[in-house]
């Protein structure tokens, strides 16, 4: 699930809300109405003024302010008459009033006008939603906690110095130390190489789930998904545009098995390009996993992705380096 996936999801429970609310609120209504059919005209008078407001308004532009101050008058004079009456039920006196889990919001889930900003209720659920999706998973929680080092084969040297467990070991420490200290890291990027089967994504996935659980709401997204975005961008298809537009923007960028998306001309080095600059610029944070290699990075995607890449005030690359971890067996 991306994002825009929760995103979409977490507004259309927003939508279900505001129906339920409404629903609640009618019974109430039709239920007072019963007891006293008289206060039938008072529950509906609010907005009847405001809508003879409209009407008066078209035909008079020019007593717009005496309109608006004369309409506020009635419907609290109306309001006034709504309460007493409702007490005189035996009802509490905001019994139909509109009913809001976030008054913040009103259950919209967004706040502002021109600007529409997602209310803090919104952002909380939403990174809620999306740890839920990220631990819910079928395996166990991928967490720094949980890391099982006994799977490193302990002899053999993976390059001179170090074995394949001490260098994992020393990656793993890398990527818990970028994720507990976000915002504030070294470097905003971290590039993860190394062949298949050697915990690049489970270590990607480590570090989402640690920021998520701090709070963030890191953006995570595959080679592939990239791509797509990268050429509906282009070909200007909107959602799509949006998406790339996240990517470009988001705070925190996961990108896993970058590598694997397909090349198109005029796509996917200058798109790849344009994300990495753009996020460079800002100093937002980026983390990519690749099976590539320097030498492949560099063939596949030209001097200009690459050198972004390798930007040693920007991107901190760090291989991994051993036998394919699979090989061992499952755990
Ligand atoms: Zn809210």
């Amino acid at each position: 699930m991306t994002r825009a996936d929760a995103v979409r999801a977490l507004e259309g429970e927003y939508a279900r809300l505001r129906d339920e609310n409404n629903r609640a609120r009618e019974e109430r209504v039709a239920e007072v109405v019963a007891a006293d059919p008289g206060i039938e005209p008072l529950v509906h008078g609010g907005a009847a003024l405001f809508q003879r407001q409209a009407r008066l308004l078209l035909a008079h532009p020019e007593r717009a302010e005496a309109l608006a101050r004369e309409t506020r008058e009635q419907a609290a004079a109306n309001d006034k008459a709504l309460r007493a009456r409702l007490r005189a039920l035996g009802r509490p006196e905001n019994y139909l009033d509109p009913v809001y889990r976030c008054p913040v919001c009103r259950d919209t889930g967004y706040v502002g006008y021109g600007v529409r900003e997602a209310c803090a209720c919104f952002r909380q659920r939403l990174a809620q939603r999306i740890f839920d999706e990220a631990s819910g998973g079928t395996e166990t929680e991928q967490s720094f906690a949980n890391y099982d080092e006994s799977i490193f084969p302990e002899g053999g040297s993976a390059d001179g110095d170090y074995s394949q467990k001490e260098r994992s070991l020393m990656v793993r420490n890398l990527c818990r130390a970028y994720a507990d200290s976000y915002p504030a890291t070294e470097r905003p990027g971290l590039l993860l190489m190394g062949n298949t089967g050697l915990g690049k994504t489970y270590l990607l996935n480590c570090i989402q789930n640690e920021l998520i659980s701090r709070g963030f709401a890191p953006v995570r997204v595959t080679g592939y998904r990239l791509f797509e975005a990268m050429r509906g961008a282009h070909f200007g298809d909107e959602e799509k545009q949006a998406a790339f537009q996240e990517m470009l923007s988001c705070d925190v960028l996961l990108i896993d098995d970058l590598g694997t998306e397909p090349m198109m001309q005029n796509i996917t080095r200058e798109y790849l390009f344009t994300l990495l600059n753009e996020r460079q610029t800002h100093r937002r944070h980026t983390v990519m996993a690749t099976n590539l290699n320097h030498a492949d990075l560099m063939t596949r995607y030209g001097e200009r992705v690459f050198s972004r890449l390798m930007d040693g005030m920007n991107m901190l690359p760090v291989e991994l380096k051993g036998r394919d971890l699979r090989l061992y067996g499952r755990r």
